[in-house]
């Protein structure tokens, strides 16, 4: 266990329910075991599967249309009390929930095959001036120190702004995010992993991975915290 004097003054505390925090972090073993796991879920998408034993198994929708990125690890589903922590980050700005969701994330990465570059999902520059912070960067950050792999929050734009993605149909999902993002490849990246908190549809996911295989790249993981239950 690591002590400095930044944790003797502020000691491990529980960000859900404030007892103190265990393994050096911020969270209770209580809390950490009632983390929703994805444990079931499609290989590919990561989109849980209802009634699915076996690992391995692809959704409907990877078997008919293989996506264009490799893999999205997502260890969690959205429900409480990790959405609590997610929305702590991502609304609150309170950073300590990203440090500790980019720990808790960086736990759960056994793939061997690491990516050369972790790259977060970008906000349009006009988005980040009104949020003035983006989330996946502040993951990125993090992931990068725990795993000693490279971050760049520049390389990977959203060069558009669109339209939330929640009120849209899966057609005009796709349509919303089309060319959206750019990649600057000038060093000849093959393998990323693109960073982002909760892969809702995959569209995202989708669109930055065609975008990036455009410019070059062979393999794009994604690593998320959360996946919702549902592609619709
Ligand atoms: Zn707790
Ligand atoms: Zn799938």
């Amino acid at each position: 266990m690591v002590y400095n004097w930044q944790r003797l003054l502020f000691p491990p505390t529980c960000l859900i329910c404030g007892l103190p925090g265990e393994n050096d972090l911020d969270i209770c073993d209580h809390c950490r075991s009632r983390l929703p796991c994805n444990r079931l879920s499609c290989a590919c998408c990561a989109l849980p599967l209802t009634g699915q034993t076996d690992a391995g198994v692809l959704c409907g929708n990877c078997s008919r249309h293989p996506p264009p990125f490799h893999r999205i690890i997502s260890p969690w589903l959205y429900e409480a009390p990790l959405d609590d922590l997610i929305q702590q980050l991502k609304f609150g700005q309170k950073l300590p929930a990203g440090q500790l969701l980019a720990q808790l994330l960086a736990g759960m990465i056994t793939e061997r095959d690491r990516p050369e570059l972790l790259l977060p999902v970008p906000l349009h520059p006009a988005q980040l001036k009104k949020r003035g912070f983006n989330h996946a960067a502040e993951i990125s950050r993090v992931l990068s120190r725990e795993l000693g792999i490279p971050w760049s929050p520049w390389l990977l734009r959203k060069t558009r702004e669109t339209l939330p993605q929640h009120n849209l149909g899966k057609r005009e999902r796709k349509r919303n995010l089309r060319n959206c993002f750019s990649f600057d490849n000038r060093r000849h990246y093959r393998h990323v992993t693109v960073i982002d908190d909760v892969v809702t549809t995959a569209t995202t996911a989708a669109e930055v991975a065609s975008t990036l295989k455009k410019s070059g790249v062979e393999k794009t993981d994604i690593w998320a915290l959360a996946r919702t239950p549902t592609n619709r």
